[in-house]
């Protein structure tokens, strides 16, 4: 399998390659030259399979050469073994035809850890396989930055430093990633916001002096391998219910565009989806895009469901490339415009099937708390406020009549105990920790504080990194 630039100007790439890369060097997103066709023998064969088996079937086909079968297999089993569910993610039925997918199992009880675990394991058997070492440095806000730390942990080849703004992410946020208990990794609160570690994180990555030094790399999400991690769930939902003989909808909490991406690339592989139906918060942005072909750029506003506090969705650019029929030089255009201009309009054709495929719906914070006491009024559950604008989503589908009768499957994405404060205000019930978190609070956490200073920073990322090591 090659992998091709969605701006049709870097060269060609295969698995390994892409995986370490990440960003294209036009600026694009990588993505499979042709889509892998499965026939419905091959989904069948899988049906009522461990979540382990089915990963490296849909997998293999994308990696290639690039691993070796038993490499694949050893990477999944120790991605997939520090779940706390045997299914990895199991579905539980909300009503006739509506189940709910919890994503929520990994080690930092959100779904992202479905995709990094992985990641963190094949950044890991490459690396080492060309002696090579990386540091990753990244910012958080408070709730991708455990995710990536549990992914790179006690990896012999990498090294972490995670950057959060001092004082200003909650105390469940923080003790997630300075109570993990490894030599490489490295958390540093940072006396300054958000934004100013991200700026300090795009300065280093500017510095070609520094980058080169300490071969620095980012685990974003607009990286090929996670998407891939992320096709799996996709298909064993769907067998569950009856796939390929069945067909199925997914209704997914979307920021970035990368977790429903992985969707719209299961289907493309032959799964049987009808539909894909987006939820968006305040920040809706995909909402109106599916719901006019039009994009138009604001300011991000804070919200209930921060993981999706997202202005402009990166893997968005996946589907565009199919949109302007793979014509990379065109989508780059459209997309130099856009950032200049704050706005983009989709091309004509193909329109009609995109607008078919996916419907988008959009909740408020208070829509957003109505959905949750209204879940756990019917059925007894406690969700979270991105797990609750998916399935409000799917209901409006369906109530609204543009959802099929088709079973739906919506994602649930985090934890009910990763966002307290909500659930209670919706439920009146403050949700607990799982047990193996249980003595979160008292654990010892690990951590430096460092100015707002880019000379200081760097410095200790020099001083705490192996340099050399494994070179
Ligand atoms: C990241 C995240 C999302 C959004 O996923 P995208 O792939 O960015 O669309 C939704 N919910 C939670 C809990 C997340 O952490």
């Amino acid at each position: 399998m090659r992998y091709i630039s969605t701006r049709g100007q870097a060269p060609k790439l295969n698995f390994e390659a892409a995986l370490l890369t990440g960003l294209a060097r036009d600026g694009g997103l990588y993505v499979p030259e042709t889509w892998p066709q499965w026939s419905a023998g091959q989904f069948r064969k899988l049906a009522g399979k461990p979540y382990e088996q089915v990963a490296a079937a849909v997998t293999k086909p994308f990696i290639g050469s690039s691993l070796k079968t038993a490499q694949l297999d050893k990477a999944i089993a120790a991605a997939y073994g520090t779940f706390r569910h045997q299914a990895v993610a199991p579905l539980v039925q909300v009503d006739e035809s509506l189940w709910l997918m919890e994503l929520f199992h990994g080690p930092t009880l959100a779904f992202k850890d479905v995709a990094l675990q992985l990641l963190g394991q094949l950044y890991d058997i490459v690396l080492k396989e060309r002696g090579e070492r990386i540091t990753v440095v990244g910012a958080t806000s408070g709730d991708t930055g455990s995710a990536a730390l549990e992914a790179c942990k006690n990896r012999q080849s990498i090294d972490i430093f995670i950057l959060h703004p001092k004082g200003r992410v909650s105390d469940v946020q923080r003790r997630q990633m300075t109570t993990i208990e490894a030599d490489n990794i490295h958390n540093i609160a940072i006396d300054g916001s958000f934004d100013d570690c991200q700026d300090m994180v795009k300065a280093m990555f500017n510095d070609p002096k520094f980058r080169d030094r300490v071969n620095m790399s980012a685990v974003n999400s607009i990286n090929w391998a996670r998407v891939m991690a992320q096709i799996v769930y996709y298909v064993t939902g769907a067998l569950a219910l009856g796939a390929p003989d069945r067909a199925v909808n997914f209704a997914v909490p979307s920021g970035n565009f990368g977790n429903v991406f992985a969707g719209y690339a299961a289907r493309a592989m032959g799964l049987p989806i009808d539909q894909l139906i987006v939820g968006s918060n305040r920040n809706d942005i995909l909402t109106r895009f599916f719901n006019s072909g039009a994009m138009k750029m604001s300011k991000v506003a804070p919200s209930l469901s921060p993981s999706m506090d997202i202005q402009v969705s990166s893997n968005l650019e996946r589907l565009l490339f199919d949109l302007f029929d793979r014509q990379g030089k065109k989508l780059g255009q459209a997309m130099t415009d856009f950032r200049e201009t704050g706005s983009f309009a989709a091309p004509k054709r193909g329109w009609a099937a995109t607008a078919k495929l996916f419907k988008a719906y959009k909740l408020d914070d208070r829509e957003t708390l109505a959905a949750m006491r209204d879940v756990h009024k019917r059925t007894g559950m406690l969700v979270d406020p991105h797990s609750a604008i998916g399935l409000a989503a799917a209901l409006e589908a369906r109530i609204s009549g543009k959802g099929s009768a088709t079973p739906t499957i919506a994602l649930a994405t985090a934890h009910p105990a990763k966002f307290p404060d909500a659930v209670e205000k919706a439920t009146g019930i403050r949700p607990a920790l799982p047990a193996h978190l249980a003595d979160l609070l008292s654990r010892k956490e690990r951590l430096s504080e460092l100015p707002n200073d880019l000379g200081k920073v760097q410095d200790y990322v020099l001083a705490h990194t192996r340099l050399g090591h494994n070179r």
